[in-house]
């Protein structure tokens, strides 16, 4: 049994809320609290029916820690689970360090100003000394270490998929299959088709920063930068076929390299077409990625925020999407003197998807994991003041949940390994 404060009523967040009422017996009751009342509303009529979760909903502002505590201190949950935006990260943690309230999130800390002069000089001198130039990193939250510690309260980062689950398939491999870890690539691939000619499968403007930084990768105990899309691989995947994929800075890399003793090398790659690149670089090279304000009649806009109203809502494309994901990591290492490699993953159809929570697999891929991490801080499973990332606990009983409530895995021994 336990109370939890949902923040963001977006597509991860319906997903997770639809699996946090399909599992009262740990959430007896949740709160949906976002910037637009009346979609918390509709969740919670939809749901209420349905489920023996007692749902209530509240507007907030998340960029407003004041308010954030206000509501945290009246509705007294057990946990916040963060399901806005990265930009919200900090005021959020801050409002469950007032309140000594658990926090859970999906991704991490990014600026939402870029041009923000005090920002840019951190962020200088952060792409200076560790060698990667994308505007998320971890630094920002798990400065909070030793205030979570005081406090007494966990802080779980990152329970998506990617970073999240591939995390925990990390910590399993190092617990159950190796002595020691010494390559790591996480292939995410999405085989699904939407119909349409672009959109984004999750939010739009966050998702457009991401894939058009530059890449990097962990070798040898230092980043590797090399410029967008530049290191293209081919791999055939299970349940979906042959797919190009390319190499990305992805946030579970920061938090492996540092997690993951002796690993000598961990990237990231993601598939994508090569219409969905042309669209991307042509949106780049006519600036409606940017995210510094300009002057359109007489008001300011942010280009990117802007492309984001004319794209597609990712939380519509549920019912038109078909096709399956396949995400998961290949380990290459030692066990008892010998070399061995596996891959773990998950193969999730976007429309069966669809047909239980009415969204397609990216946001069903992510929200599951959010329901499933929340569940393990709530439970006390995984418990441990301070600030911590997927792969810093047992990985069983989250195993065990992710083949429970919708997203089972498969290790498969001597893979294709990706060259
Ligand atoms: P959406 O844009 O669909 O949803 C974001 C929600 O947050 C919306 O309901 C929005 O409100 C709300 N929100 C935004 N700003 C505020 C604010 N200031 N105060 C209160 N509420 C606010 O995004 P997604 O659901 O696609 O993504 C949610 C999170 O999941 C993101 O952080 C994303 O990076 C992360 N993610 C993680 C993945 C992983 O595998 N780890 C994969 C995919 C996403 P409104 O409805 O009014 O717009």
């Amino acid at each position: 049994m336990s109370k939890v404060m949902i923040i963001g009523c977006g597509g991860v967040a319906s997903v997770a809320i639809h699996k946090c009422c399909q599992n009262s017996e740990v959430f007896s009751e949740i709160m949906i609290a976002s910037r637009t009342l009346s979609k918390c509303d509709a969740l919670k009529e939809k749901l209420a029916p349905t489920t023996k979760t007692i749902i209530t909903t509240a507007k907030v502002d998340a960029d407003c820690t004041e308010e954030l505590i206000a509501l945290i201190k009246q509705y007294q949950p057990d946990a916040v689970l963060n399901l806005a935006l990265p930009y919200q990260d900090l005021t959020i943690m801050d409002a469950c360090l007032a309140c000594k309230v658990p926090y859970i999130d999906t991704a991490n800390y990014e600026a939402e100003n870029t041009d923000d002069p005090a920002w840019r000089a951190i962020y200088e001198k952060r792409c200076e000394e560790l060698g990667f130039s994308a505007y998320f990193d971890y630094s920002w939250q798990w400065a909070y270490m030793d205030r979570f510690k005081e406090a007494g309260i966990t802080g779980l980062l990152g329970t998506g998929f990617d970073p999240g689950v591939t995390s925990v398939f990390a910590a399993y491999a190092q617990k159950h299959y190796f002595d020691e870890i010494h390559t790591i690539d996480i292939l995410d691939c999405n085989g699904g088709d939407h119909g349409y000619p672009f959109a984004t499968n999750f939010n739009p403007e966050i998702n457009l920063r991401e894939v058009s930084a530059p890449g990097s990768y962990w070798e040898n105990g230092h980043w590797v930068e090399i410029p967008p899309m530049s290191i293209k691989r081919e791999y055939n995947f299970d349940e979906v076929g042959e797919k190009d994929m390319y190499l990305l800075h992805h946030e579970e890399i920061e938090a492996l390299a540092k997690n993951i003793p002796g690993v000598k090398r961990i990237r990231f790659f993601m598939t994508f077409g090569q219409s969905y690149l042309t669209h991307m670089k042509c949106l780049e090279n006519v600036g409606l990625l940017s995210t510094t304000p300009i002057t359109f009649n007489g008001q300011q806009i942010v280009p990117i925020q802007f492309l984001k109203e004319l794209l597609p809502d990712p939380s519509t494309l549920g019912p038109r999407t078909v096709g399956k994901t396949n995400i998961g990591c290949i380990f290459t290492g030692i066990k008892d003197g010998k070399e061995r490699s596996i891959y773990i993953y998950n193969v999730c159809d976007h429309q069966e998807c669809y047909r239980e929570v009415e969204s397609q697999a990216i946001s069903y891929t992510t929200g599951v994991p959010a329901m499933i991490g929340t569940m393990m801080v709530v439970n006390g499973l995984w418990n441990k003041p301070g600030i911590y990332t997927t792969d810093e606990f047992d990985p069983d009983p989250y195993m065990e949940a992710l083949n429970k409530w919708g997203l089972p895995w498969k290790v498969v021994e001597n893979p294709v390994l990706v060259d």
